[in-house]
């Protein structure tokens, strides 16, 4: 099972940030209202996630990090209504087939947290001792350490502290933007780099939005919520004075989950284009909420891919939608 673990890993760990992504979406997933995100040297040395969410029982602990072994999808049928962010079980086993993992968790009905970390022996395979009491708040906390320290194939691949540290950042504040009720912190080695109060109003939601996105992005975006047909588009967009040199302050969710999406994109250049800017890469923090049937957002683990059912209807809301409201405000 620890080499089946390994090959996974290929697909859904390629570097810190990856890993962050699976841990903060098991984060969510349970419900968490506040989420510690610690990192040392970019994530390579260790990355340790702290949540209050809802736990994981003592004799679930080891199942967790056994292959296929999700708990949010009872049949297959579920799949098709896929409400949660996670669903393929995977991503712990993964993970701590490839790094040094420890987990440490309690639940609400439990006075006390238990902690596992699973061993790798030297034939392969992987054990897990009983796990030991440990004092803990309701939640869970999940450590990464020596992210690839038995996989050397791989950790060639990564980049430089910094660098990687700046794609794991990327993630916390696509995840950031999309979990306004949240309270999310960050911190390298000695560094608090964002300290995320969870933003229950617009007045809140709109500070998160300047601390990822920028106050001067803040300044010149109009926020808009439309609503047509079925389909509902929300958040901020940059007015044609606001433009970067690259394509760097782009965020589309749909239903909550960060996407890149073609029908999306070129809607969105288009709607920019016809009220002539003439800016180089449009800036926007943008949600798209339609019913779960509407989309597939199983079309790639990893690659932020969605398959509209109906695209065409999307392209013109979001065209019609964004159209109308830069051209509102056109000089
Ligand atoms: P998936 O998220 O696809 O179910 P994972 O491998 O990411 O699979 O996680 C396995 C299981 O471990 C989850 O289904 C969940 O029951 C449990 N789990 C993982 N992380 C947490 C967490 N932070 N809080 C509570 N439960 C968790
Ligand atoms: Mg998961």
């Amino acid at each position: 099972p620890h080499l089946v673990n390994q090959i996974a890993a290929g697909e859904v760990v390629e570097r810190p940030a990856s890993v962050v992504k699976e841990l903060l979406e098991n984060s969510i997933d349970a419900g968490s209202k506040k989420i510690e995100i610690d990192i040392e040297q970019g994530g390579l040395k260790r990355i340790r996630i702290r949540d209050d969410g809802k736990g994981i029982p003592k004799e679930e602990l080891a199942l967790a990090l056994s292959r296929h072994a999700t708990s949010k999808i009872a049949s297959l049928d579920d799949l098709e209504h896929v409400a949660s962010l996670g669903f393929r079980g995977e991503a712990l086993p993964s993970i701590a087939s490839v790094s040094r993992m420890t987990i440490s968790s309690r639940t609400e009905d439990n006075e006390q947290g238990w902690t596992v970390s699973p061993q790798h022996r030297d034939d392969g395979a992987e054990a897990f001792d009983d796990p030991e009491p440990t004092a803990h708040a309701k939640g869970t906390t999940i450590e990464v350490r020596d992210l690839f320290y038995n996989v050397p194939a791989r950790r060639k691949f990564l980049k430089t502290e910094n660098t990687e540290f700046k794609h794991l950042q990327e993630v916390v504040k696509k995840i950031s933007l999309s979990n306004f009720q949240i309270g999310i912190t960050l911190r390298h080695g000695q560094r608090n780099l964002l300290t995320l109060q969870p933003a229950l109003e617009r007045v809140g939601a709109d500070r998160r939005v300047s601390e990822i996105c920028g106050p001067a992005f803040m300044e010149q975006s109009l926020y808009l919520d439309y609503e047509a047909a079925g389909l509902k588009l929300w958040g901020w967009v940059g007015l044609p004075t606001f433009s970067r040199s690259q394509a760097d302050l782009q965020y589309f969710y749909v239903n909550g989950r960060i996407i890149k999406d073609r029908v999306v994109t070129h809607a969105v250049r288009q709607a920019y284009s016809d009220v002539l800017f003439h800016g180089r890469h449009p800036a926007y923090a943008l949600f798209l909420e339609l019913a779960p049937e509407k989309v597939d957002v199983n079309a790639h683990p990893t690659k932020h891919e969605v398959r509209f059912r109906d695209a065409r209807l999307v392209h013109d809301f979001l065209y019609r939608t964004l159209h109308q409201a830069l051209a509102d405000v056109r000089p």
